[in-house]
């Protein structure tokens, strides 16, 4: 079962929960898709089975030698990543989407291929949970988007006969679509105040419109001001709330500590338990 865990922004409590899900089960692989600031490895701390690999992409280079500057390649590239100066193609890579348009148009052979590194993938068990399988990346910096070594993490897994859970980017960009796309479930993390519920419903539509079923967790659950505002838009969607993570000092400082807190395994049973039901509903 590929169970991602996503929210509408940063710092809701999403990584906190892939751990505590992650810990609370004996195997399965957890994939850190955040992979502009993965922190799963500083709580597990891996012993990484391989070196690091290299994740590249495809780009074009342009032979100035052959290039007459006909524009073609601008002309075909959706993404703006030519532009023609003079008699000669200038690529802007960054904007370049590896789809090799420019290649097949040019009518005087100038483009051929080339490999670009956008980030690195490491691989690795934590010592202090051998259970715990650990695919991690890191983007390159400066490289515009995440989307092709999230997909390369991903690969990693469609091999694997065990449970996935993903710790997927935060917000609604296309890095969380693409690490939440094709999950067979995926829970979305809030915090009850009308920025979490916004958030959420954003995060919400995403799940929809890729058809996954989807449940809530609401983090720093607080009786005193209510966690009405995300139970009712819950209500609304059809969507149910998986459980409820207290406002806790304790937890917090364990959590800051790189520690797992005990205090909450119950919480990740629970929700274990009810995936364990959703599994005999999804394929
Ligand atoms: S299509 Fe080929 S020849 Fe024309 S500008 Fe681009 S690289 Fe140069
Ligand atoms: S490979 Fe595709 S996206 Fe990249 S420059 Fe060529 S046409 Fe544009």
């Amino acid at each position: 079962m590929l169970i991602s865990i996503a929210s509408g922004k940063g710092g809701t409590g999403k990584t906190t929960l892939a751990l505590l899900l992650a810990t609370a089960y004996s195997n399965i692989t957890l994939v850190d898709c955040d992979v502009e600031e993965p922190n799963c490895h500083l709580f597990l701390q891996p012993e990484w089975q391989n070196p690091s690999r290299e994740v590249t992409i495809t780009i074009p280079h342009v032979n100035s030698s052959l290039c007459n500057g006909c524009g073609t390649c601008s002309a075909v590239c959706l993404f703006n990543a030519f532009a023609i100066s003079g008699k000669t193609a200038l690529l802007f890579d960054e904007l370049c989407h590896s789809c090799g348009g420019c290649l097949l148009a040019c009518p005087k052979d100038a483009i051929s291929e080339e490999q670009k590194n956008i980030g690195t993938l490491m691989i690795g068990r934590a010592a202090a949970h051998p259970g715990i399988h650990l695919v991690s990346g890191v983007l390159q910096v400066g490289t515009p988007s995440a989307v092709p070594l999230i997909k390369k993490m991903k690969q990693e897994t469609a091999n694997l006969t065990g449970d996935v859970l993903l710790d997927c980017p935060p917000g609604t960009s296309c890095s969380m679509v693409t690490a939440v796309k094709d999950s067979n479930f995926c829970i979305l993390v809030t915090e009850p105040t009308p920025f979490g519920r916004h958030d959420l419903e954003l995060a919400m539509n995403i799940t929809r419109l890729l058809q996954i079923p989807t449940g809530v967790v609401i983090n720093k659950s607080d009786a005193a001001t209510g966690d009405e505002i995300i139970e009712a838009l819950c209500e609304s969607r059809q969507i149910p709330v998986l459980a409820k993570i207290p406002h806790s000092l304790s937890f917090a400082r364990q959590y800051a500590a790189g520690h797992i807190s005990d205090e909450f395994r119950t919480v990740s049973s629970s929700i274990w338990n009810q995936l364990k039901t959703e599994r005999g509903t999804t394929k």
